[in-house]
């Protein structure tokens, strides 16, 4: 990831710079994450000159999105990671937003183990986000599962942080009791037809919930067992 020798790095930049006045990105950490991760690289090659529109872009013929930059920002500004968060993200995609989430957790991009394991249930993308990982050097910190993330991955739980990116009917109680006590999670629910809301829930050290609603959105739904 050497930004000096990056062409889209202006680009990356202005969109950063938009973010930023447009008040979606907040701290300086979520700032700097997504100025370090090319998102260029995480997408199809025929999308490459709108790889810094603040849009969703489709990944080739698998009918899924990669979500558009404002979102992950919301997204990872909501979740609050600290240096150290063992992160679950379902729906990997092309890999982006859980790029970003280890530069979060491990801006190093160096742990001695994965801090940021991220489920994908469709075989080309998780195929695809590995590729892109190990390219790009994420792959000590990312960890890829093909399968369904919708019963979340219990076998490296429990998280400090889950992010969802698909709609679900309702939040799995799977995820909710993969995540610490102090954790947050992030997820798209379907309200009524249609329409989604992105639920912030948060567990107290008590293991008390607490949820509120973020507001609007749109996301592709969620697949399996607690998908649609
Ligand atoms: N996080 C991605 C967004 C991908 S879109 C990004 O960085 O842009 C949502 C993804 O969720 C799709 O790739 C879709 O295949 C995947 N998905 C849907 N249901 C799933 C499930 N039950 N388990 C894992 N992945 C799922």
């Amino acid at each position: 990831m050497e930004t000096g020798e990056d062409p889209y790095f202006q680009e990356r930049k202005r969109l950063v710079e938009q973010l930023v006045e447009e008040g979606v990105i907040k701290s300086e950490k979520v700032k700097e994450a997504m100025l370090r991760v090319p998102r260029h690289e995480f997408i199809w090659p025929n999308r490459l000159e709108q790889a810094y529109y603040d849009t969703p872009l489709p990944l080739g013929d698998t009918g899924q999105t990669i979500s558009a930059p404002h979102m992950v920002a919301i997204m990872n500004e909501l979740l609050e990671v600290r240096v150290g968060d063992r992160i679950l993200e379902v729906g990997t995609g092309g890999g982006y937003h859980a790029a970003t989430l280890a530069v979060l957790t491990c801006p190093g991009l160096d742990s001695p183990s994965p801090l940021v394991y991220t489920v994908e249930i469709n075989h080309v993308l998780a195929e695809f986000a590995k590729k892109n990982f190990s390219r790009l050097g994420f792959d000590k910190v990312v960890n890829v599962i093909e399968g369904d993330g919708s019963k979340g991955y219990p076998e490296a739980s429990p998280y400090d942080c889950i992010v969802v990116t698909a709609a679900a009917p309702s939040i799995p109680q799977p995820l909710i009791e993969q995540l610490k006590p102090d954790g947050r999670m992030v997820i798209p629910v379907q309200s009524r037809f249609f329409e989604q809301d992105l639920m912030l829930l948060k567990k107290d050290k008590n293991g008390r919930i607490k949820t509120s609603n973020m507001g609007p959105v749109v996301f592709v739904p969620l697949r399996g067992e607690y998908g649609f």
